[in-house]
């Protein structure tokens, strides 16, 4: 058994569909469970129509329904031929967007938005396209089976981000997943979405099919999760920045993580704890060159390997340099640590002293200014720049590199660096420039990390 995860991109037309199929096709004797995203910016479309019905403003909801339905069933026209299928295909969509009708129209009445009205709304994105996806598998030949995830991916009532109860999956999956793939079946399923114990729709957050497809690996025992998308595979860099951003082979899973904790966005960071857990192998592969090897992602980090595995930039991020006020004691740094992360903001990076503490973290500047001077410290807000360089290894040649003055030190120190910090593990380093100046930051660094070894 195998997940095969495919993304927005991977679904978001009838030829990008068609290429999934064939990928489907190629690895059948390998018993696929093939996990789907909404085609892309359908999630943002319906949280949009969600918040329009909340406003009372039937006008947009309807257009927006109407966009929606509409490209779902021109996507069923383009793939599907039989006319029996199509038209029973057309029915399933037709009856999806009433439901979502209807419901709008609940909100509308309301005059609000819940998290649980947007997991509703946006979970209508992975139904619309496994919907088709599958309608359009059987009408090919494949033994395709639809799954609702809803019936097996169990979570908490947090409906925007809900806590996957991994004992319930495991049940469940055997029956709604194993079952009737060793009956000969092909799922086809969703991912990000799930159900509560009472039924309610709930989502995984923001990108949650990647989580989805790890979860479900690791319920079921698979042999190998691949996640599909529209890269080649985890990059030196974000190759829509960089062109010459090339594919890592191979990386561990705590530089994966570390890349994707620091802004590679082609991966979900949580993906890799299920999988890490079980030793499942993660590939993640281009859908649109599916020739192409990828990344295969290793339980295990290289010991004997130098050198680096990728560079991630976000960008606003902010520099907080805290101190203690006159009458308070040290503790009132610790308080504030707690408070920035009980609102939820992160902490990339920290670095303390007897009094003080730089923190690396993102956001509101002055909503996180009025947070901590409540608690008591004395805060300076500057607003910056984060990249993070990961490698096996890596902080010792950094620091080897910083003294010797060789070309990373040089690079950085020409762009006004402000501070070299380490995050939570030992295979990233977090170099922090002034606002805007990132970009440049990280296509010096890119530069110098080309000609660097990159050992598998
Ligand atoms: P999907 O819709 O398949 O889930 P995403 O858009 O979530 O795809 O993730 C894939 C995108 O991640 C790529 O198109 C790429 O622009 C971006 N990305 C960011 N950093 C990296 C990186 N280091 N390697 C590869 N892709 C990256
Ligand atoms: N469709 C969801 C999103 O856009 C989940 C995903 O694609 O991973 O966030
Ligand atoms: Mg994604």
């Amino acid at each position: 058994m195998i997940i095969q995860k495919f993304g927005g991109t991977s679904v978001a037309n009838a030829i990008a569909m068609r290429a999934v199929l064939s990928i489907v096709q190629r690895d059948i004797s390998r018993r696929p469970i093939v996990v789907l995203s909404a085609c892309s910016g359908a999630t943002n479309d319906l949280i949009a129509l969600v918040e329009y019905a909340a406003k009372g403003d039937r006008n947009s909801v309807q257009k927006s329904i109407t966009a929606i339905r509409e490209r779902h069933l021109a996507l069923c026209r383009e793939l599907i031929y039989a006319s029996d299928r199509l038209t029973t295909v057309v029915e399933s969509i037709n009856v999806l967007c009433t439901e979502l009708s209807v419901y709008c129209e609940g909100v509308a009445l309301l005059g609000e938005c819940t998290p649980r009205s947007i997991a509703y709304s946006s979970a209508m994105g992975e139904l619309l396209s496994s919907t088709i996806f599958a309608a359009y598998a059987q009408s090919e030949g494949i033994p395709a089976v639809f799954a609702d995830a809803r019936k097996f991916m169990r979570t908490d009532d947090t409906f925007l981000g809900g806590v996957v109860d991994r004992s319930a999956l495991r049940i469940l999956a055997e029956e709604y997943v194993v079952k009737p793939l060793l009956d000969g079946g092909i799922i086809i399923t969703q991912g990000f979405i799930g159900s509560d114990s009472i039924g309610r729709t709930t989502t995984l957050g923001r990108g949650g099919s990647d989580y989805s497809a790890a979860l479900l690996g690791a319920a079921i025992h698979a042999e190998e999760i691949q996640i599909w998308t529209d890269v080649s595979g985890i990059a030196s860099t974000d190759p829509r920045r960089i062109a010459s951003a090339f594919t890592i082979p191979f990386m561990s899973f705590a530089e994966a993580r570390e890349l994707a904790y620091y802004g590679a966005k082609v991966l979900h960071p949580e993906t890799i704890l299920p999988a890490v857990e079980m030793g499942i192998t993660v590939k993640v592969l281009n859908t649109f060159a599916p020739e192409n090897e990828g990344t295969t992602i290793l339980p295990h980090n290289d010991k004997n390997g130098t050198g680096f595995r990728g560079i991630t930039m976000k960008e606003h991020c902010l520099h907080l340099t805290l101190a203690v006020g006159p009458n308070e004691s040290a503790s009132v740094i610790n308080q504030s640590l707690h408070v920035l992360e009980q609102h939820g903001y992160p902490i990339y990076a920290l670095l303390s002293s007897e009094g003080n503490c730089i923190v690396l973290t993102t956001g509101n500047d002055e909503h996180v200014r009025d947070l901590l001077e409540v608690s008591g410290v004395r805060v300076q807000i500057q607003p910056c720049d984060m990249l993070c360089v990961v490698g096996p290894n890596v902080r010792s040649l950094s620091e080897a590199q910083l003294q010797s003055n060789v070309a990373l030190c040089q690079a950085a120190l020409s762009q006004g660096i402000l501070s070299v910090m380490f995050g939570h593990s030992p295979v990233g380093i977090i170099i922090i420039t002034s606002l805007g100046e990132g970009k440049e930051m990280l296509t010096i660094l890119h530069k110098v990390l080309h000609t660097l070894t990159f050992p598998s």
